[in-house]
């Protein structure tokens, strides 16, 4: 998941928790320092009305507000690239963590200096001649 996300989540875990101790307070206070100014600006505006700013991703639906969320959405939250907002309620959304380890790693391993043949190579089965 993107940091921004998770320190986001971390963030309204904080808000919207029962007890705020000074604890708390200073560790939102940290996350919200960790957050780009944008990001956090859009939360805000979300909090101070009493809606959660962020939003998780089931079954392809927002659970802010029940609609579908792209496909294209959902990929692109999967790879971590970027963070997304849901286009109907404009919370930031998060996929579930057991889609997350679904999602194939994007880390590209370094590539080997020698050059491999550029042949693709084809598995064809073929009935063998009787
Ligand atoms: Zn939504």
């Amino acid at each position: 998941m993107h940091t921004i996300l998770q320190n986001l989540l971390k963030l309204q875990a904080l808000d919207f928790g029962e007890a705020t101790t000074k604890t708390t307070e200073a560790q939102a206070a940290e996350l919200r320092s960790s957050i780009p100014a944008p990001i956090i600006g859009h939360y805000e505006r979300l909090r101070v009305r009493g809606k959660k700013g962020i939003a998780l991703v089931r079954n392809q639906v927002c659970t802010g507000c029940h609609m579908r969320v792209p496909i294209g959405q959902i990929s692109m939250l999967m790879r971590g690239e970027d963070v997304q907002l849901c286009e109907t309620c404009g919370r930031y959304l998060y996929l579930p963590a057991a889609t997350e380890v679904e999602a194939p790693s994007q880390v590209e391993p370094p590539k080997p200096a020698a050059k491999a043949p550029a042949k693709p190579r084809k598995r064809r089965v073929t009935a063998p001649a009787v």
